[in-house]
Parts: C-alpha cells; sequence; structure tokens
C-alpha cells in the first residue's frame, strides 16, 4: 500500500495549497469579523474547478476521485472552514448526490451551474425537533395532482440564504425512514422562506439559516430518486460526507499546528525561544501526531470508496476521531500562544470556535460512537 499521494493528487494538493494561501487566508479573519464570506469566492471556487471534483466532465465537472476531494478539503480547511463548508454542502452533499441519483434532465440541468459556483446548493435535513433523530422528521410533501406540496421548518440550513437549490427531505409516507423522500426545490419558489441565524460561536463566514416552506409547489420532476428513498440518499450522501469533514477538520489541526510552530520558534521567555521548552514541545507533538492519524483515517475512507468498497463504519471513525482530533489543536494551539491566542489578532482562537462545530454537525461524536457500535455488536442503538 502507497501512502503517498501521486503526481496528479500532488499537482491538486499544490494547485489548492496555493489558491487558498491567496484567495482565502489573507480574508478569513476579516470574513469572520464581518459574519460573512465575500460571496465573490463561490465563482473563484467554481473557475478553478473545486465545485466539480468527482463530478464527470460531460456534467462540467474536472473529475477526481475521492482522494482528490479529501486532498482539496484539507487545504480549504487551512484556509477557512467556512468556505471549506460551501464546498462540502454544494458539491459534497448536493451535487453528489444528484450525480448519484438525478434523472438526466436533473443532472444536465443542475450539476454544470453548481460545478461552476454559478448556482449554490443547501442540504436541508434538519429540523427543530428532529436533529439526531433524522429519521423521524416531520416536514411533509403531499401529492397534488402530478405536483408537491411541501410544508415544514428546517434549521442550521448551510448555505441556506445564499443557496439556488436546496435539497429538501421531507415525508410522503408513514413514519420513519422508510417515509422520507427527496426533493430539489429551487430557492425562488412561492412559499420558500429563509433567514440567517446569527450570533453563532463560529464559522461565522457561513451562512446558516432556519428555512420555512410554506406551501411550496414543485413538480414530480423535482422529486430525486424513488418516493419513500429519501432517507437512504441522505444516510448515503453524509456518510461521504464525513469523509470530506474529516479531511477538512486535518486541515484546522495542520493550520493549528503551523501557527504554532512558527509563534513557539519566534516567541521568547526567559531568554529563550518557547520552542524549547519541552512542555511546548509536547503541545506541539500531540497536534502532529493526530494530523497524522486523522489524514491517514480520511484517505482510508477515500481508499475504501474509489475501489468501490463499503466505508461507512471507517466514514465514521474518520469524522469522530478528525473532528474531536481538530477541536483539541485548536485548544493546544491557544495554549501555545498564551495571552494572545485568546484575541482575535492572532487566528488560533478562530480555529477554536471554528472547530467546535466539526464534532456536531454531520453526526454528533455520540451518533458516530453509537454508529462504530452497531458496526461492532450488531446491535442498533436507534430503534
Ligand atoms: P440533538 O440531536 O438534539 O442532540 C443533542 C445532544 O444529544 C448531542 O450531544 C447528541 O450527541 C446527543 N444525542 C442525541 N441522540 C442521542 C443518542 N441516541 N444517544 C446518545 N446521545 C444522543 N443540518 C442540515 O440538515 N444541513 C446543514 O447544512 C447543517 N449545517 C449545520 C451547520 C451548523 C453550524 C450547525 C450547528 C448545524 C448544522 N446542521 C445541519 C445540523 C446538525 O447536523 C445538527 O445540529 C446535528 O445533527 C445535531 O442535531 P441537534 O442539534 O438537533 O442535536
Amino acid at each position: 500500500m502507497d501512502l503517498e499521494l501521486g503526481d496528479a493528487h500532488s499537482a491538486l494538493r499544490d494547485l489548492a495549497r496555493a489558491w487558498v494561501d491567496k484567495e482565502v487566508v489573507p480574508h478569513a479573519a476579516a470574513w469572520d469579523r464581518a459574519e460573512a464570506v465575500d460571496l465573490a469566492i463561490v465563482r473563484k471556487l467554481g473557475d478553478v474547478g473545486f465545485l466539480g471534483i468527482e463530478i464527470p466532465e460531460e456534467y462540467g465537472g474536472s473529475g477526481g476521485d475521492a482522494l482528490s476531494y479529501c486532498v482539496l478539503l484539507e487545504e480549504l480547511g487551512r484556509g477557512d472552514s467556512s468556505v471549506r463548508g460551501i464546498v462540502s454542502v454544494s458539491l459534497g452533499l448536493v451535487a453528489k448526490s444528484i450525480k448519484a441519483y438525478g434523472s438526466e434532465e436533473q443532472k444536465e440541468h443542475w450539476l454544470p451551474r453548481l460545478c461552476a459556483g454559478e448556482s449554490l446548493g443547501c442540504f436541508g435535513l434538519t429540523e427543530p425537533g428532529t436533529g439526531s433523530d433524522a429519521a423521524n422528521l416531520v416536514t411533509k410533501a403531499v401529492r397534488d395532482g402530478d405536483d408537491w406540496v411541501l410544508s415544514g421548518t428546517k434549521v442550521f440550513i448551510t448555505n441556506g440564504t445564499w443557496a439556488d437549490i436546496a435539497l429538501i427531505f421531507a415525508r410522503t409516507g408513514g413514519p420513519g425512514p422508510k417515509g422520507v423522500t427527496a426533493f430539489l426545490v429551487p430557492t425562488d419558489a412561492a412559499g420558500f422562506g429563509r433567514t440567517e441565524i446569527k450570533g453563532k460561536l463560529g464559522l461565522r463566514g457561513q451562512a446558516t439559516a432556519e428555512i420555512v416552506l410554506d406551501g411550496v409547489r414543485v413538480p414530480d420532476s423535482a422529486r430525486l430518486g424513488a418516493e419513500g428513498t429519501g432517507f437512504r440518499i441522505a444516510m448515503a450522501a453524509l456518510d461521504k460526507g464525513r469523509m470530506g469533514v474529516a479531511a477538512g477538520c486535518v486541515g484546522v489541526a495542520r493550520a493549528c499546528l503551523e501557527a504554532s510552530v512558527r509563534y513557539a520558534k519566534e516567541r521568547e521567555q526567559f531568554g529563550k525561544p518557547i520552542a524549547s521548552y519541552q512542555l511546548v514541545q509536547e503541545l506541539l507533538a500531540d497536534i502532529a501526531v493526530d494530523v497524522d492519524a486523522a489524514r491517514l483515517l480520511a484517505w482510508r475512507v477515500a481508499d475504501l470508496v474509489d475501489r468501490g468498497k463499503p466505508f461507512g463504519t471507517e466514514a465514521s471513525v474518520a469524522k469522530l476521531f478528525a473532528s474531536e482530533a481538530a477541536v483539541k489543536a485548536a485548544n493546544n494551539a491557544i495554549q501555545v500562544f498564551g495571552g494572545y491566542g485568546y484575541i482575535d489578532e492572532y487566528p488560533v482562537q478562530k480555529y477554536l470556535r471554528d472547530a467546535r462545530v466539526l464534532t456536531l454537525y454531520e453526526g454528533t461524536s455520540q451518533i458516530q460512537k453509537l454508529l462504530i457500535g452497531r458496526a461492532l455488536t450488531g446491535v442498533n442503538a436507534f430503534v
């Protein structure tokens, strides 16, 4: 097994690294303070091909494989988790679901736009009453002739106020996962309301929204996949999404490590750089070990995906480990920076604020543990 990147993946990493250093890193602190990234970044992501990884070229994509996606998301995560989130959701959850389950018409209509960054997607699963327990969502879609009429509320929807297309999961049948169907809902449809949720701890550059569907009418051709398969589509998207989140976490931890090593070599106390103190070196070493381990776990998922093997449990392992590691890394980085780590002149406080959500979304750490426990024991804690 070769754990070195080959030429194509190395070239993508170098391109992404340079692009992030130019287009993201210099602006990340200002976007955080302004509570919004400059949305011009979406077209730039599209122009450089980063919104089309793993989408075939015939639909406007850039090709590549799951490892390419991990390599890209690590670099974006190093630059700014808000920007990484734009890609994770619009490409990772929405465009890839359309690629996997869409009709030819849906693929031809949406994929070129999403890959170019002309349109942005959001993923509407979570509701006020159902987060971890998403299989019991209550948003309804009722058949009316050739149309469906959707009513309900979604919360915490990334890209929510920016998106042109919302992948909405709604109940069309009985209780539980088999009663859920997926729909591609244009966000300019009558009755589609959205409000940005302000005051987040981190990811402040991201538009996280509440979406209210008040009798939104869509044709049956907006249904993604067969009736009753929506929950399966959502879980498949999230399984692969967790690989991408894990890769993004590696990027956050690497940013913490790079900033901390730099600072430890510059900052002097007791007449010596703090890097010369073993207790400071321990803080750095702990981050470095986690960066390597988390990256290997994310890449293991990519390898399974690219070889067409089952990868769900491995994705939970990677997401659980990498997200907890990113939080620890950011906490260690603040310790290395001392008081300067606590103020926003330096980036490490933002890394901690941004990292904190990573153990919550796309399945909390507890949910990942239950998924891993189910795979180990065969006992399903969710029923
Ligand atoms: P709950 O499910 O209420 O959980 C609360 C606590 O209980 C957690 O610690 C949880 O681990 C624990 N818990 C729950 N059930 C169990 C159990 N059976 N056993 C043990 N512990 C349990 N959702 C989307 O659909 N689309 C998005 O784009 C999106 N983006 C997000 C962006 C942000 C910034 C945030 C904060 C959230 C986002 N979410 C999104 C929602 C996110 O996925 C949910 O917040 C998450 O799934 C947890 O759901 P909840 O917040 O309702 O918490």
